[in-house]
């Protein structure tokens, strides 16, 4: 494929997954070339992509020996283990980097990128939860692109377009408010996984369901704003609108509101984050406007704690938001385990941030053991304060 005049080939961490296979589906769509496939496994999906991609580098992080011996058959030298081999893919010059890795071992990937001064079309949410000033130093050091898969961000960096940051009164996130949008805190005590994985607007794997339920996921949409778009705390709004249409807006200083909206689509964000600052035919059809109705509530914080706790760690900055991370992921692992209830989840969160003692972070190496430390105190608070 001769790929596609002024835009980069790609690299697809995490291409296995709904991310990967939707920036897939992309890049099939516009014609782009793909020269890596990154996967935490080397599972028989993973092998039907390499042979739909057949240009493609493969990296595994944690190969099976079985997998290993599978893919130096049928991949032979194209292929590479360990996370180091998903590190170089990501820092293979004049690349965009999709990274839709799930977990904390996405950061290293996000920071590779950025030091070879790629495009970052990030969707790993850790990497500026966990390791926001990591990213920032690894942006401003290699001079890489970074580009939000998200639909919050990435409307809101449409919003923004290159105005005066000192001209942005706020940005506003928009929640859907998740499936215990107006419920008592009371009534929130004998949920179950069933009903929290029962989300209202989107199809979500299971972490980012549960932390959109609690509103979790909306704080660290927060924290991931603050390091985007370099913008305080005290200027960032989260606003519930349960259509999940407007997917995010800007206020600026004379009054204005730029609102972004948009089908619940995450090819759509990806398909921007890829041309940008092209704009190219997409696959979603024509947005309908007739019978549509938008409403706009504010988030019962007192209920749904973890969007405050999240604020407060983003505030601190450094290690508390690593440990806001950590200790959520455990909680939300408890929570599906049924170790413990729903109203929990902030209690674990809330209890090991107080434990875990704050520090700057400068490196991967800084956020891969502040991970450990909070979340070994998580199962702690778990096994006593619950
Ligand atoms: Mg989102």
């Amino acid at each position: 494929m001769a790929g596609v005049p002024g835009l980069n080939p790609l690299v697809v961490l995490g291409a296995t997954g709904s991310i990967g296979r939707q920036a897939l589906q992309v890049a099939h769509h516009l014609g782009i070339e793909v020269v890596g496939l990154a996967a935490r496994r080397g599972s028989a999906d993973l092998l039907e992509l390499a042979r739909q991609w057949p240009q493609a580098d493969v990296a595994v992080s944690s190969p099976t020996q079985d997998e290993r011996e599978r893919l130096a058959t049928e991949v032979g030298g194209q292929a590479a283990f360990g996370p180091e081999a998903v590190a170089a893919l990501a820092g293979r010059s004049g690349v965009t980097v999709v990274n839709g890795i799930v977990g904390s071992v996405g950061l290293e990937a996000s920071v590779a990128a950025l030091l070879s001064g790629n495009r970052l079309a990030l969707a790993n949410k850790e990497s500026l939860v966990a390791g926001g000033p990591v990213v920032e130093a690894a942006q401003r050091a290699g001079g890489g692109e970074l580009l939000p898969v998200d639909s919050e961000h990435s409307a809101l960096a449409q919003c923004l377009g290159d105005a005066d940051p000192a001209t942005v009164r706020r940005i506003l996130l928009t929640a859907s408010g998740g499936p215990f949008r107006g419920r008592s805190a009371e009534e929130l005590e004998a949920v179950t996984v069933e009903e929290a994985m029962a989300h209202p607007t989107w199809s979500m794997g299971r972490r980012i369901t549960i932390d959109s339920a609690t509103l979790m996921n909306k704080g660290f949409e927060v924290i991931e704003a603050h390091y985007l778009f370099a913008i305080e705390y005290d200027r960032i709004d989260v606003v519930v609108h349960p259509q999940s249409i407007v997917h995010g807006m800007v206020e600026f200083v004379d009054g204005a509101v730029l609102a972004h909206l948009g089908l619940p689509d995450m090819r759509l964000p990806l398909q921007y984050a890829i041309s940008h600052p092209a704009r190219l035919d997409g696959p979603v059809p024509p947005f309908d406007f007739t019978g549509l109705e938008l409403t706009f509530e504010a988030p019962d914080r007192s209920t749904f704690r973890c969007l405050d706790l999240a604020y407060a760690a983003g505030r601190k900055g450094g290690s508390a938001p690593t440990v806001l991370n950590a200790a959520d992921e455990v909680a939300v692992q408890a929570f599906t385990d049924g170790r413990i209830g729903f109203r929990s989840i902030p209690v674990v969160v809330e209890q090991t941030l107080e434990r875990v003692e704050w520090r700057a972070l400068e490196s991967v190496t800084d956020v891969g053991e502040v991970d450990r430390e909070a979340r070994a105190t998580a199962w702690e608070v778990i096994g006593t304060a619950c």
